[in-house]
C-alpha cells in the first residue's frame, strides 16, 4: 500500500481509523474507539472512527479535521509540514514534544 503521510507527519496509511475506514471493518472501528478512549481519556464511539486521511478528500476523524497544522499546510499550499519553507515552526515543534516519531518522518522529507 502507498504510504500516506499527514500534514503533521503521522502515517495515515498505518492509522487504525484509516484502516478501519478503508476496510469498512466495524470490529476494528470498535477496538480503535475503545483504545483511543483509554489513551486520550475521551468518549470516542465506533461511529466516530471514519477517516480517509489528513490531506485527502472525504471524511476525517474529528481531531484531525480540526488540526491547526493541517489548516496551516493547506493555507501554505504544501503537502505536509516537511515541505514548508518555515519548517520547523513553533507549532510543529510543540507537537513533536508529544509525537517524536512525526519529527523523524518530516525531517526526512525536508532533507529529500
Ligand atoms: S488524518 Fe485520519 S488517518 Fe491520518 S492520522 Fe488522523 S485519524 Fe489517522
Ligand atoms: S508554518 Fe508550521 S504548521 Fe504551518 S505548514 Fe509550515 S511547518 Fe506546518
Amino acid at each position: 500500500m502507498e504510504k500516506i503521510i499527514s500534514a503533521c507527519g503521522l502515517i495515515c496509511s498505518d492509522c487504525l481509523a484509516y484502516r478501519a475506514t478503508q476496510e469498512n471493518d466495524d470490529n476494528l472501528r470498535k477496538q480503535t474507539a475503545e483504545l483511543w478512549s483509554n489513551i486520550y481519556g475521551a468518549n470516542i464511539l465506533s461511529t466516530d472512527i471514519n477517516c480517509n486521511g489528513c490531506m485527502t478528500d472525504g471524511v476525517k476523524f474529528s481531531h484531525c479535521d480540526e488540526c491547526d497544522m493541517r489548516e496551516c499546510a493547506i493555507a501554505e499550499d504544501v503537502e505536509n509540514c516537511g515541505k514548508c519553507r518555515d519548517y520547523p515552526c513553533q507549532t510543529i515543534s510543540d507537537f513533536f514534544e508529544n509525537v517524536p516519531d512525526a519529527k523523524l518522518v518530516l525531517d526526512k522529507i525536508k532533507e529529500d
